[in-house]
């Protein structure tokens, strides 16, 4: 693949591991022309089943959805990124699994919440105190939603708070 930093054709693979518990390829790159040195993930692409929402539409799995809706869960939690690249594997894997090619939003719901759990237990608490109040009335993709609104106003709180205690002094 092109070089990140300079657009030059040709990186040299100077490391390569298994990673996500055997279930992708982290390989360290380095640019021939520019000799940086940048990360690549790889992992199989697995042909995930569509989603159905509540209100019977269906809609494509979306991989930054889940992610995004975990890394919100997790903001600031003591979990490496191995283990969520893990445990976002694993869901996958388990919602492929399933063998269907249509899979409700409120099962991928339960799936992630399972896969919290065994993550983190203030992720879970988290996400399942915004999911279960949201299940009954809106979709999953709400819970997603309303996590990534929490996180964005989150941050501009944060950096509200940072110019403020720059001021101060
Ligand atoms: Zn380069």
């Amino acid at each position: 693949m092109k070089c990140p930093f300079c657009g030059a054709p040709d990186t040299k693979v100077i490391d390569s591991r298994l990673a996500a518990d055997g279930n992708g390829v982290r390989r360290r790159r380095e640019c021939l022309s520019c000799r940086e040195r940048f990360t690549t993930f790889e992992t199989a692409e697995l042909v995930m089943p569509k989603v159905i929402k509540k209100d019977g539409s269906r809609e494509p799995f979306s991989d930054e959805k889940i992610r995004g809706g975990f890394m919100e869960a997790l903001h600031k939690r003591p979990v490496s990124v191995e283990d969520i690249e893990r445990a976002l594997m694993q869901l996958k894997l388990r919602i492929r699994g399933t063998g269907e090619r249509e899979i409700p939003s409120s099962v991928i719901g339960d799936f992630v919440m399972e896969s919290l759990k065994e993550l983190d237990p203030v992720a879970y608490i988290r996400f399942a105190s915004v999911y279960r109040s949201f299940k009954d009335i809106h979709d999953f993709n709400d819970t997603l939603e309303k996590l990534a609104r929490q996180q964005e106003e989150r941050e501009k709180a944060e950096k509200a708070g940072g110019a403020k205690g720059s001021s101060d002094k």
